[in-house]
């Protein structure tokens, strides 16, 4: 990135702190370090330096915020994740399972000129293969219809997926062996009291899903995106 002084690993605080924070929750030190796996010491260190740099904010109550530069520089690190994240997976035919990785590497070392030339081959996507969304060039984000839990349906309620919230490589792998993608239609058939496993039908099929995969799945009701 063009900014002066500014490392990869600054980019990968900013953009945790980014993430914590669009999930909803606080970006503490703690949380911080357990993101990016770094000691809670090193975590404490950067977010000093970044304070400093007028990039983050930090609040006794509400732990690390983005300022508006910091906000910037997080989204376009998110933008250029999330396009190579498709490029890898709609051009290069990687599975889905494997681009998160990937993009963590190449997100780094892309100029503008490719950053461009990557969203214009793939036609401007509003989403990355997992649903997330992909900022525009001026840090917009597409908002898609209310989404809630897979796990939230009731039973014989239909939904399309809309976004699965995992980068965990054998979850995903699971979702595709089912055929659960963003897109795909899932029908509630049955669900097991105390957070017990639901039966769904997906592509005609009756499949078992644990509770907790199925609170990883992002759904828009009526089955529409
Ligand atoms: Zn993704």
């Amino acid at each position: 990135m063009q900014i002066p002084g500014l490392t990869q690993a600054h980019q990968d605080y900013l953009k945790a702190i980014y993430l914590l924070r669009s999930r909803g929750e606080t970006a503490s030190n703690s949380a911080i370090a357990q993101a990016l796996g770094v000691s809670p010491a090193s975590a404490t260190n950067m977010v000093k330096r970044l304070s400093e740099a007028g990039l983050i904010a930090y609040s006794p109550y509400q732990g690390v915020d983005l300022t508006p530069d910091g906000l910037h520089i997080a989204l376009k690190v998110v933008r250029r994740h999330r396009l190579v994240e498709l490029l890898l997976h709609e051009i290069l035919e990687m599975p889905w399972d494997s681009v998160h990785g990937e993009a963590e590497r190449i997100e780094h070392a892309i100029s503008d000129a490719v950053e461009e030339a990557i969203a214009r081959k793939l036609g401007d996507p509003h989403f990355d293969p997992h649903g997330d969304p992909i900022p525009s060039r001026d840090g917009a984000l597409e908002v898609r219809a209310a989404q809630r839990p897979l796990s939230d349906l009731v039973i014989g309620e239909t939904a399309a997926v809309a976004r699965v919230l995992t980068q965990d490589s054998e979850r995903l792998r699971y979702f595709g062996s089912i055929g659960l993608y963003p897109g795909t239609k899932v029908t509630v058939i049955e669900q097991s009291p105390f957070d017990g496993p639901l039966l769904i039908e997906i592509n005609g099929q009756q499949r078992i899903l644990a509770h907790a995969l199925a609170k990883s799945v992002g759904v828009t009701a009526g089955g529409g995106l």
